[in-house]
């Protein structure tokens, strides 16, 4: 069978040649449930081009508070039609990553296995090689030793990619975190199907499709490991 979609991971070495100290700029607030008694949060939703200057919950995303479900949910309500986020889970990332990077200014860094940035030119050639329909915002970045400027911009990656997940608490809707143990990516969206985003059950896994592959292929970026999935 031939293989369709790849797992996207930190490329040998990358994270040892540079490393970024940062995080978005805003954070939602954790859920403390009563019903489950789990206080928790997902890792891996990342939305760097939405913005909540304005927004009254503002100071509390800055916060990285845990709220009772139900105070959550009135904010993840007014968080989602300030952003155009479809669902704000617990943890959701918003807004550019600020930060420091030391080591190599590399083609890709990476700020943890699921969240990294593309240089500013990298991306420019990515997008003249055929990239298409992926929205990119450019990070805070300074080097960590002189605080120079850097030009990095981090993608959106969205949860476009389905495994069935079962929801364990019928209050917070919390999920199982962990990474399935086989992942099969079903796909509604058709061709629609964005060429690389997110599990949407487990968002710290990032997937691509076989054209975003070839793409880093032809223009001999490297940064990527592509683990075959399906
Ligand atoms: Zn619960």
């Amino acid at each position: 069978m031939t293989t369709t979609h790849f797992e996207v991971l930190p490329g040998v070495d990358e994270r040892r040649r540079a490393a970024i100290r940062g995080v978005s700029r805003w954070i939602s607030p954790g859920v403390d449930c009563s019903n489950c008694e789990r206080q928790w949060l997902v890792i891996g939703p990342s939305y760097p081009t939405r913005s909540l200057i304005g927004c009254e919950y503002e100071p509390l995303c800055r916060s990285g508070k845990n709220l009772p479900f139900a105070d959550f949910d009135v904010v993840r309500a007014s968080l989602s039609e300030r952003t155009g986020i479809e669902e704000i889970l617990p943890g959701t990332n918003i807004g550019p990553l600020v930060g420091a990077l030391s080591g190599e200014q590399r083609e890709i860094v990476w700020v943890s296995v699921w969240q990294f940035l593309f240089r500013r030119d990298v991306w420019k050639m990515l997008a003249r090689a055929g990239l298409q329909g992926i929205e990119v915002a450019d990070a805070e970045l300074v080097t960590a030793d002189s605080t120079e400027a850097l030009s990095y911009c981090e993608p959106e990656l969205y949860p476009g990619f389905s495994v069935a997940a079962p929801r364990l608490c019928s209050t917070c809707g919390f999920r199982e975190l962990a990474r399935p143990s086989v992942i099969r990516v079903s796909n509604p969206l058709g061709d629609a199907e964005p060429s690389i985003g997110r599990l949407a059950s487990s968002p710290s896994v990032i997937i691509a499709n076989a054209a975003f592959k070839e793409i880093c292929s032809n223009t001999g970026i490297v940064g990527f490991e592509f683990r075959p999935i399906s």
